[in-house]
């Protein structure tokens, strides 16, 4: 039988045969992969001897290897270097593969064996050790969150409920989106100035120029537009697109927060957000609001002392006009420049590619002592990719890493990481992971921004290059969502060291501009995520039934926190809010803030060592990084910090107070 190149394993570090697949390769090794995951699982499931780690846990892996490296491949090339093909592929087998999912997790028999396996394990007749024995927990846990245990009706309206839930998800996308394009407004020539000329030609409609609105309630261009009045008409269109009129999403906003909740009790869950919080890794809706309550009243108390100080300029700008929350970004960006005006061309020295590129992997070797050999002869996932092979002190090879730098016109926008191989202690496979950035051929220097993504996206990929875990499905970024930004994160803190990429005058400056309006830019994003959360820790009797509720239901919500204040709305209000209606971030949104609670508060135990930065790296690498997801990651941290992460540094770093 001929080999399909996607799943070959002959290539060094088994990498897929990028260069021979077609698309087509991509489909059938996808296919391949789902037909051996079901062969494997119904062995697994109908094998009648004793259960144990290796019957269980580790056919468990081997069913899922192909279909795996079929989708490590598939969306490393699809991300990178699409195609029309690759699309018509994405857009078939995700439906498929979704079915294939449920499937696994609905199965009752299945199920059976992994309760067998723990009973066994607690009973003490077979061996399992501390990542087995996560591992199988969060197996468990994920078939009762899709509801394997329900009986028969139960789960019949699982299904119904599902069914309307995705139904409705789309319908807030449309919505959504036809709200925002009809919130867009003409405007005459001499209404945009403080523009310039390019960004009044980006406005150009037949006939005139035409305004359009972005996702969030606050506009990027009110940042630039003198005029007092089209500020505030572009606000008012922000804040009050999809409520009533044709692009209504309020009724889907309702429907889709009470059937979550529904849901949810029907699965056993308080709500829809405990449901999440179980997957993640903060496991609880306290723990989140514990930390996201207290940020969030820091914020607003700072954003609080900025209007003090915009409105005092605004009032110098505009003599006795009212400074309101439409005037804000024009007031703080006047500020901004007044106060740390510089140009980033005088940085251009310091921001040449290849010394930005070297101050990365530097960076990497003094904490870890690993290093980057450019390696020829390997063709990585996209044209024009360069492989490095990546050894450890010792000279032991780690894994292979693939940047691919270059923009081109079939590649996705922004930077990212992918794996093309998951490490594996179980099944002895080393990683290999990307790094993914789209800069054109003729750039010479990058900016600030670009050097922080640059060291971000290194993060993730030493997360996955220094990966040292049983199971592939459990290794390097493997992890929950709440948690896997957090060492990408903590990666971005050694580009700000003096002396690394920027001389310490440089970083002292760039810090204290960082530092300007963070009371506002926190408290807009955690004023968000705690509407996230109200919408989704609500009982379902309490929930609002009709649309004219809504906006009632938000601010009795941020109220209960002291959080209503006119001039700081929420980055998102209810209505547009479309990473928990139609994207995947429904009870997620805290994310984001609780990966920096913990970013800072590691980057503050890299500062209380007094050893060398390597023995610091070691331990960082050794009790957070190369575990990856395959132990319960907040034990992970315990063990890397000594003890829970707690929220001062990163208050600290945005340059807020507690209030007390
Ligand atoms: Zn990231």
């Amino acid at each position: 039988m001929p080999t399909n190149p996607v799943l070959t394993t002959d290539l060094p570090f088994t990498l897929p045969d990028f260069a021979a697949a077609a698309p087509g390769d991509y489909r059938a090794a996808i296919e391949a992969g789902m037909a051996e995951q079901v062969a494997g699982l119904a062995r697994l499931r109908d094998d009648d001897s004793p259960a144990t780690v290796a019957g269980v846990l580790g056919a468990w892996e081997d069913a899922e290897a192909t279909l795996r490296r079929a989708l490590n491949a598939f969306f490393s090339v699809h991300a990178s270097d699409g195609s029309p093909e690759l699309d018509a592929i994405d857009e078939e087998m995700s439906p498929r593969l979704a079915g294939h999912e449920d499937a696994i997790l609905l199965d009752r028999a299945l199920f059976q064996r992994l309760l067998d396996l723990r009973d066994r394990i607690d009973a003490g007749e077979t061996e399992a050790d501390e990542q087995d024995r996560y591992a199988l927990d969060e197996l468990i846990r994920s078939f009762r969150r899709a509801g394997v245990e329900l009986d028969d009706a139960s789960k019949d309206r699982l299904r119904e409920l599902n069914r309307r839930l995705a139904e409705l998800s789309t319908r807030f996308e449309q919505l959504n989106r036809d709200a925002r394009n009809a919130g867009g407004f003409d405007v005459t020539e001499a209404e945009l100035a403080g523009l310039t000329d390019q960004e009044r030609a980006s406005l150009a409609v037949e006939g005139g120029h035409r305004i359009d609105l972005v996702n969030t309630t606050q506009q990027p261009l009110a940042a630039k537009l003198a005029d007092a009045g089209v500020r505030r008409r572009l606000f008012e269109a922000s804040t009050t697109r999809a409520l009533g009129g044709p692009h209504d999403t309020r009724p889907v906003v309702v429907e889709t927060a009470r059937l979550r909740a529904e849901r949810a009790v029907l699965l056993g869950y308080e709500n829809h957000a405990a449901l999440v919080a179980d997957a993640g890794c903060a496991k609880t809706t306290d723990a989140i609001l514990e930390m996201l309550v207290p940020l969030a009243q820091a914020a607003l108390a700072k954003a609080r002392e900025e209007a003090a100080e915009l409105r005092a300029r605004y009032a110098d700008l505009e003599p006795g006009a009212e400074f309101t929350a439409a005037d804000w970004s024009y007031v703080e960006a006047i500020v901004r420049k007044e106060r740390f005006d510089f140009d980033e061309a005088e940085l251009g020295d310091y921001l040449q590619v290849d010394k930005v590129l070297d101050a990365v992997y530097a960076a990497a070797g003094e904490l870890y002592g690993i290093t980057f050999t450019a390696v020829d002869g390997v063709t990585g996932h996209a044209p024009d990719t360069q492989a490095y092979e990546v050894r450890d002190a010792d000279g032991t090879v780690l894994g292979l890493f693939v940047m691919d730098f270059w923009a081109r016109p079939t590649k996705q926008g922004g930077a990212w990481m992918n794996n093309i191989v998951d490490q594996s202690l179980h099944d002895g496979a080393l990683p290999v992971v990307t790094n993914n950035c789209n800069y054109t051929r003729s750039t010479t220097t990058i900016s600030w921004d670009g050097v922080l993504t640059m060291f971000h996206e290194f993060g993730h990929a030493l997360h996955g290059l220094l990966a040292h875990s049983r199971y592939a499905s459990m290794s390097g970024t493997n992890t929950p969502r709440d948690f896997v930004e957090f060492p990408s994160q903590v990666n971005e803190h050694w580009a700000w060291t003096p002396g690394r990429v920027l001389p310490a005058e440089w970083i002292e400056r760039l810090k204290a501009a960082n530092r300007f309006g963070q009371g506002y830019a926190t408290a807009e994003t955690e004023l968000a995520s705690l509407l996230d959360l109200a919408w989704h820790t609500t009982p379902l009797d309490e929930l609002p039934s009709s649309a004219d509720e809504v906006e009632d239901f938000e601010r009795a919500a941020l109220e209960r926190w002291g959080l209503v204040d006119e001039l700081v709305p929420p980055r998102y209000r209810s209505q547009y809010f479309a990473h928990i209606w139609g994207g995947g971030y429904a009870a997620s949104y805290y994310g984001y803030a609780w990966a920096k609670v913990m970013d800072a508060d590691a980057v503050a135990w890299f500062g209380e060592q007094t050893g060398t930065l390597r023995e610091a790296g070691d331990h960082f690498r050794r009790t957070l990084l190369a575990p990856g997801g395959s132990v319960d990651p907040m034990e992970t941290y315990r063990r890397f910090r000594g003890r829970d992460p707690r929220l001062e540094p990163l208050l600290e770093r945005l340059g807020l107070t507690l209030e007390s």
